[in-house]
């Protein structure tokens, strides 16, 4: 990379305060991270922590107060309203809580809307939606409604759009909130498989510390701060302790809870 950093997303010393009323919200304070290629990274932390705020930054949704954000060799900042939208398009795929999918458009539909924003023709739309959705196990779901699918199903649909456009960066809020316990462990095997198979980076929200035996780091903020050191270590071991998980060795789902 032409700055010698090897990491995709380089987080410089940002900032990002809100005026309400007439305070200042510190949402986030001088956090700096790295993240490199191909990895699958959660960012955890208390409600209110600044982990959407961190996380609305890194995919040029939001605009740091201070600092600079870089994702693959480019300073989001030097973007414009409109070339930012058209960075994210190319090379971010967002995944929610709540799936965020159309219920009037099939499976199919719902995972092609973004290559919308192609000039691809209808006929490589569908085919491109169609190979999203095998990857994600759903070939046997092509012309199904939203409403016809089961919560696992549907965040599979929403994995499957976000992937649609082969962006070099996931981010994902809370992708596992909404699900019970066997389906939030499908997906999160599934996107660590997105990130060694496919060599995705994928950087995700999360409260749930089973995602701790998936991801390759884990980044704990607190009131606006990444923690580091033994800070961040005694907030890993609260979580597994919380969770009554033990830290090694890297589980294998059973599917119970
Ligand atoms: P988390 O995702 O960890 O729950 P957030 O990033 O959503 O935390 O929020 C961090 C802090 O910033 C909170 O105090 C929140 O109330 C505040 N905040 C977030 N967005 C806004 C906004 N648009 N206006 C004012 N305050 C905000």
């Amino acid at each position: 990379m032409a700055d010698g950093s090897n990491a995709l997303i380089d987080v410089r010393n940002v900032s990002r305060h809100y005026v309400r009323n007439v305070d200042e919200v510190h949402a986030l304070d001088d956090v700096s991270l790295e993240v490199p290629a191909a990895c699958f990274v959660a960012l955890m932390g208390p409600s209110g922590s600044g982990k959407s705020t961190l996380l609305n930054l890194i995919s040029g949704i939001d605009r740091p107060s201070e600092g600079e954000v870089i994702v693959a060799g480019q300073p989001l900042s030097t973007l414009d309203e409109d070339e930012l939208a058209t960075w994210r398009a190319r090379h971010v795929g967002l995944i929610f809580q709540f799936f965020n999918l159309i219920p009037v458009l099939s499976a199919r539909e719902n995972v092609a809307l973004p290559l919308l924003l192609t000039d691809l023709d209808k006929a490589e739309r569908r085919r491109r939606a169609e190979t999203a959705l095998r990857v994600v196990g759903l070939e046997e779901r092509f012309d199904h409604f939203p409403r016809t699918l089961s919560g696992g199903e549907q965040q599979r649909v929403a994995i499957a759009r976000a992937i649609v456009t082969d962006p070099d960066l996931i981010v994902a809020d809370e992708p596992t909130g909404d699900l019970d316990a066997r389906n939030a462990e499908a997906i999160l095997d599934l996107l660590r498989a997105l990130k060694n198979e496919f060599g995705k980076t994928i950087v995700m929200v999360t409260h749930d510390s089973r995602a701790l035996r998936y991801v390759d780091e884990a980044h704990h903020l607190d009131k606006g701060v990444l923690l580091t050191g033994e800070e961040a270590e005694r907030a890993a071991a609260a979580l597994l302790a919380a969770a009554g998980a033990h830290p090694m060795p890297p589980a294998r789902s059973d599917g119970s809870s």
